[in-house]
């Protein structure tokens, strides 16, 4: 690869996060800058740039996985909802060049003014508490 890709290098086991599953197809980890208390990140295993790189099958297994995610967020921190999101290309906000589905869950009063609540910045083990609540809430038949 030419340029080092985070997401890569923590697959690799290059890089710490704070891992809440993973599968052959699969990893979510937890967003490090939440948008609310367990942002989370669906990552394929393997690297793609963005959504249009994918094969269709390879997407289908990358969405395939995220309702199971969202129910064990939600669950967790006890969401009265959750916005899926994915960015593509620097415009459309894509801080990591490797594809990946956040799952941002939502209250009833976290947007007073109608936009996105500030992203805040945990710690590594505030992270690494959020992804074990989460894995609790991940039936390990289901989870895919
Ligand atoms: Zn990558």
């Amino acid at each position: 690869m030419a340029k080092p890709c985070i997401f890569c290098s923590i697959l690799a086991g290059e890089l710490p996060c704070a891992q809440v599953y993973r599968d052959k197809d699969v990893l979510v980890i937890m967003d490090k800058y939440p948008i609310n208390p367990g942002h989370t990140l669906v990552i394929p295993t393997k690297h793609y740039d963005t959504l249009l790189d994918m094969p269709q099958a390879e997407v289908g297994k990358l969405y395939a996985s995220v309702p199971g995610i969202a129910k064990a967020v939600v669950a967790a921190v006890g969401a009265d909802g959750f916005n899926v999101g994915q960015n593509n290309g620097i415009a459309a906000n894509q801080i990591v060049p490797h594809v990946h589905v956040h799952i941002v869950p939502r209250f009833i009063d976290d947007s007073p003014d109608g936009k996105w609540p500030a992203r805040r910045v945990p710690t590594a083990e505030e992270l690494q508490k959020m992804a074990q609540k989460i894995k609790g809430k991940i039936p390990t038949a289901r989870a895919k």
